[in-house]
């Protein structure tokens, strides 16, 4: 793959036009055919996508199951509802405004949204799928959540107090303008709550252009603590609280297996199988029953590694280098 080392690209953060190669990639999750192009500014160092070269619509690189709806029983539905994540920002978000109106952009599949309305909160969001809006509102009851793009194309949108982008900014063209909307549809003195991939994790360090959550090509932006900080300060925001946590393994096991097909020492899998193996290992410990021996020491081999990596994630995680960057902040 050619590499172009140094680009006049305008950084889409803070605009300088001066920027050096990141990391020429492919897509390792999804399979989306091509070679993407990352750059990291000189100045706020943000890693983005020269989307230029992309070929494609930014609508084409999603493959139909992209996201969270995948859960098909009351149980599933259960498991990606309580989780540690959702309890974390929940718990971020309260320590500064103990209930009101949320507004979650990209929602997904609304599990989010739905954690929150059993705290209390009046909630409601948007999400370009219509799939995940379908999803959210037959599966989950929930019945303030639109399809559509951000930031939105009609202007009156009901003010809220809280505003949150959970794994979104980093897909988005314009985080500068998005984060403006965002404004825009709070209340005086409203809450921006991100999660967003770090740039600085020791995954993302570690293996650069094989790291999961690149997701290259749909991961356009990809941000620190520091250059987020930035952003929201540039668009007068007062920043509350910033902190970096890793809220599961996958990041290193399955970055791992990424370099070691490109090794030829592990089968990659393919885009239908992706959801399935990604399951499998998270939830590897659930499985309790299997007789097969050769099963059962892969079983043990997961248990091992996962209790490797949360030992990794802690240390990370109390140096500021875990794999998620979670920011709340203050519209002044
Ligand atoms: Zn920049």
């Amino acid at each position: 793959m050619k590499l172009k080392l140094i680009s006049n690209l305008a950084c889409p953060l803070c605009g300088k036009a001066d920027s050096r190669s990141f990391a020429v990639t492919k897509d390792y999750n999804w399979g989306i055919s091509g070679s993407f192009n990352y750059f990291r500014c000189t100045d706020c160092g943000l890693v983005f996508q020269n989307t230029k070269c992309l070929g494609k619509k930014i609508s084409q690189l999603y493959p139909k199951f992209y996201g969270t709806h995948s859960a098909d029983s009351t149980e599933d539905f259960e498991s990606k509802i309580n989780t540690r994540a959702n309890s974390i920002r929940a718990e971020t978000l309260e320590n500064f405004l103990a209930s009101g109106a949320i507004f979650d952009v990209g929602c997904g599949s609304g599990f989010f949204l739905k954690f929150m309305r059993r705290r209390g909160w009046d909630v409601s969001g948007l999400d370009p799928a219509q799939e995940h809006v379908t999803f959210a509102t037959d599966k989950l009851g929930l019945d303030n959540v639109s399809t559509g793009g951000w930031p939105p194309t009609y202007s009156k949108m009901k003010k809220v107090d809280v505003v949150s982008f959970l794994h979104v900014i980093e897909h988005l063209t314009h985080p500068t303008m998005a984060i403006a909307a965002a404004k825009n549809m709070m209340v005086p003195g409203g809450l921006l709550l991100i999660e967003t991939p770090n740039i600085k994790s020791w995954p993302a360090r570690i293996f650069r252009s094989r790291w999961v959550a690149l997701d290259a090509p749909r991961h356009l932006n990809l941000f620190s603590p520091d250059n987020l900080q930035y952003a929201l300060k540039k668009a007068d925001f007062e920043i509350l609280y910033v902190t970096t946590y890793s809220p599961s393994t996958m990041e290193y096991s399955e970055s791992f297996r990424y370099a070691l097909a490109d090794l030829n020492l592990y089968r990659r899998f393919d885009s239908n199988q992706h959801i399935d193996n990604m399951s499998s290992i998270e939830g590897s410990e659930k499985n309790s029953q299997v007789s097969n021996p050769i099963q059962r020491l892969k079983q043990m081999g997961l248990h091992c590694e996962r209790l490797f990596i949360n030992y990794i994630n802690g240390l990370a995680d109390w140096m500021g280098s875990g794999c998620n960057i979670l920011i709340l902040a203050r519209a002044v």
